[in-house]
């Protein structure tokens, strides 16, 4: 099949036409279950009434205006996510490399008004993945994403994963801050762990550095927590989201202390779309309903059930699936046979999930799941172990 798209995706054979909840159809009018939610986007399943409801009455009224002039839904969504978190500041952005573009320049910033603009280097993990910009991509460190693209943007360290004593050695006259994901997303669901995300607070506190944490796919309650950080009880002095936040709607945010926003003043950072109104009433009814009490015990609790039927598929399926891993609904299964091979079975078996660094399936279902869609996901993922231990050994 020709393409004009261009083509920077090995796409898999599959269109949606329409979703409602967990399913979604494809135009073949197969439905499938959706453990993927668009990489963690779709934190409220697909065509969440109250989703619908904010959008279209926006899109009715008024959908752009520019940062020109006053954003009401800015105001209050910004309100809301300061009133929630460690935050004073939010800078809105369309994508989550756009809130970690305005995180980086953030820190950077903070300490140019420190009178230290030598300090704008950060120090990052093994693993990460931070977006697709030129300065995300040095960040994120990854060869493939970075060959043939000119010098790498400079300002990253790298260090081994979760290594708190290598990021403390790393720190130099030169360092601004450290940059880390609570949870790796790409990298494989990889978790810090809460004693490392302590560590790495008080190491920044303790030398002048700020904590800058990406929280693109873990936070607005994909852990089950509001954001992955308050696991570890830890304040972070910049966070990036995106993702679940606009629920399916291009929505992104950088989250700041008013001491580490303290630089960005009027005309330093900017964005023509960013926070627009439709973004800014989808955002809004993402929290109407994640704020609303007991929704995230309700996902702790789908999480602990998902959790331990997946456990149970480790320990009849072991040949197949290493282990469980991350937290919430961001779990991660560690493959002992190819990662895609169990993604494709998936597939076949109408469940949709994403495949992730360290041959590792990620599972990210909205979170509204129900119980008996955990149930039915987990009876396909132990079919699809069947059927590939059958192809293995006929
Ligand atoms: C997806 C992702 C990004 C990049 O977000 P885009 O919206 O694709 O720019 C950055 N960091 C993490 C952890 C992500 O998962």
């Amino acid at each position: 099949m020709t393409t004009a798209v261009l083509p920077t995706y090995a796409r898999l054979p599959c269109s949606f036409v329409e979703g409602t909840g967990v399913r979604i159809t494809a135009d073949t009018g197969e439905e499938f279950l959706d453990f993927g939610a668009g990489i963690a986007v779709n934190l409220l399943g697909h065509a969440h009434p109250h989703l619908v409801e904010a959008l279209t009455a926006q899109a009715a009224k008024l959908w752009h205006t520019s940062n020109l002039y006053q954003i009401p839904g800015q105001e209050r969504l910004a309100r809301r996510l300061c009133d929630a978190t460690f935050a004073d500041y939010v800078f809105f952005t369309n994508s989550g490399a756009e809130a970690i573009e305005c995180a980086i320049k953030m820190a950077r910033k903070f300490h140019a008004q420190e009178g230290h603009g030598e300090r704008y280097r950060l120090i990052t993990f093994e693993g990460a993945f931070h977006g697709r910009t030129l300065a995300t991509i040095a960040a994120g460190g990854k060869k493939a994403a970075l060959e043939g693209f000119g010098p790498p943007t400079d300002g990253f360290d790298q260090v081994a994963f979760g290594d708190v004593e290598a990021a403390r050695a790393a720190i130099g006259p030169e360092t601004a801050g450290i940059l880390v994901e609570p949870v790796q997303g790409e990298g494989g669901i990889r978790p810090v762990a809460p004693e490392a995300m302590k560590a790495l607070r008080e190491m920044c506190t303790q030398n002048g550095l700020l904590l800058l944490l990406d929280e693109v796919q873990c936070g607005v309650g994909r852990t089950g927590r509001l954001f992955a950080h308050e696991w570890a009880g830890i304040e972070p002095d910049i966070m990036a989201i995106a993702k679940g936040i606009g629920g399916g709607f291009p929505l992104g945010a950088c989250l700041a202390t008013g001491r580490a926003a303290h630089g960005m003043t009027p005309g330093t950072h900017g964005s023509t779309y960013g926070g627009n109104p439709l973004a800014m009433a989808v955002g809004n009814a993402v929290l109407d309903v994640v704020l609303e009490d007991g929704f995230l015990d309700g996902v702790r609790r789908a999480a602990g059930t998902l959790r331990q039927k997946l456990a149970g598929l480790v320990d009849e399926y072991g040949d197949i699936i290493e282990a469980v891993r991350g937290e919430g609904l961001m779990l991660g299964l560690k493959c002992r046979v190819d990662n895609t091979l169990l993604l494709n079975a998936l597939l076949d078996r109408k469940l949709l999930t994403v495949g992730a660094a360290d041959n590792v399936i990620r599972l990210l279902p909205p979170l509204i799941v129900s119980d008996a869609e955990i149930g039915e996901a987990v009876d396909k993922i132990a079919a699809a172990c069947r059927a590939i231990r059958t192809t293995a050994n006929p």
